[in-house]
C-alpha cells in the first residue's frame, strides 16, 4: 500500500480510493497528470492511448529508455502499480474515435482527463463527456510551448470544452493561430499536409500545463469532502510560460482564468435543457 502519511494534512487519499479516472492520452501531458493523481491517492484507472513508446519521446516524456518499443498504456499501468501495488488500471491501446468501449467506460468515470494533442479528439471527448453528462478536464499545449490551456467541463455547472473553442473563436483569443510558424512548421503543414502539426515545447512547457490540469481535477475529485486545498474559482485556465512575440497579452509565468458558463446555443446547453 501506498503511505499517505505526508500528505494527509492536505486531502484525504481515501476520498480519491474508489474514484475512477478515465484518461485519453497518456504522452508527455498525459503522464505528469498520471503521477501527480496516482500520488494523491487516485487508484482506479483506465488509459485510452494507441501510440507506442519512442525513442524520440526521451526529450519530452518521463519514461526511460527501458520504456522503448511497449506501449505507452502498459508503460504508465507498470509506473502507476509500482507506486502504488493496490492500483486498479485497465489499459485500452485504442483510439477513443474508432472504440467501442470508450462510451461505456466514460459513462462509469468520475471524471475524464482529455490530454490528447489534436483539436478533433478533445472535441470528440468532449462530445461524449456532455452526452454522459460527466466531468471532463482538457489541457491543450500552445505551439513551441508558449503556455497552454487547461478547462474543465462540470455537467449543469460550466459551459463545455466546445463553449470554450467557441468563445476563443469570437473573441480572437485562438493562441495558436496567433504564433507564427516556424519554418519547421510550415514544412510539415503545407509540405506533408499534416494539418495538425504544431512545433512541440520543452518537457517543462507540457509540465507546467499538466499540473494545472491535475490540480482542476483534484478540485473536482475532492468536492464535498473535507481537504486543505483551496477550489480554483475558475473553470478555465490559461497559462503563459513565456511571453510570445508581439502578443501584450502574454508574459513569464502570466495567467488569466475565467468562468465560463455553458452558451445557450451550443449541444451542451441544448442537452443539459433535455435532461432537468
Ligand atoms: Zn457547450
Amino acid at each position: 500500500m501506498l503511505q499517505f502519511d505526508r500528505i494527509q494534512h492536505l486531502l484525504s487519499p481515501e476520498q480519491l480510493h474508489d474514484k475512477l479516472v478515465v484518461q485519453v492520452g497518456v504522452g508527455s501531458g498525459g503522464a505528469p497528470v498520471n503521477e501527480h493523481l496516482t500520488m494523491n491517492g487516485v487508484r482506479r484507472w483506465v488509459l485510452f492511448d494507441p501510440d507506442v513508446y519512442d525513442e524520440i519521446n526521451l526529450v519530452k516524456h518521463p519514461h526511460g529508455r527501458n520504456a522503448i518499443g511497449h506501449l505507452k498504456v502498459e508503460n504508465q499501468q507498470k509506473w502507476i502499480l509500482d507506486r502504488n501495488p493496490s492500483a486498479d488500471v485497465e489499459v485500452r491501446a485504442e483510439d477513443v474515435m474508432n472504440s467501442a468501449g470508450f462510451r461505456k467506460y466514460a459513462k462509469e468515470a468520475d471524471i475524464i482527463l482529455c490530454c490528447a494533442d489534436t483539436q478533433h479528439v478533445r472535441l470528440f471527448v468532449n462530445s461524449v463527456a456532455v452526452e454522459v453528462r460527466r466531468p471532463c478536464v482538457t489541457a491543450s499545449v500552445f505551439r513551441r510551448g508558449f503556455g497552454g490551456e487547461v478547462y474543465a467541463y462540470i455537467p449543469g455547472v460550466s459551459g463545455c470544452f466546445e463553449c470554450m473553442a467557441r468563445t476563443s473563436e469570437e473573441k480572437g483569443w485562438n493562441i495558436d493561430e496567433s504564433i507564427d510558424l516556424i519554418k519547421e512548421e510550415k514544412d510539415a503543414i503545407y509540405g506533408l499536409n499534416l494539418r495538425d502539426f504544431k512545433a512541440s515545447g520543452l518537457s517543462l512547457d507540457i509540465q507546467s500545463i499538466a499540473l494545472i490540469q491535475a490540480r482542476i481535477a483534484l478540485d473536482i475529485l475532492l468536492t464535498g469532502s473535507d481537504h486543505a486545498l483551496e477550489p480554483v474559482a475558475q473553470n478555465w485556465i490559461i497559462f503563459y510560460n513565456r511571453q510570445i512575440p508581439n502578443n501584450p497579452e502574454t508574459g513569464f509565468l502570466k495567467s488569466v482564468k475565467i468562468t465560463l458558463k455553458p452558451k445557450p446555443e451550443c449541444s451542451c446547453a441544448v442537452h443539459e435543457a433535455a435532461s432537468t
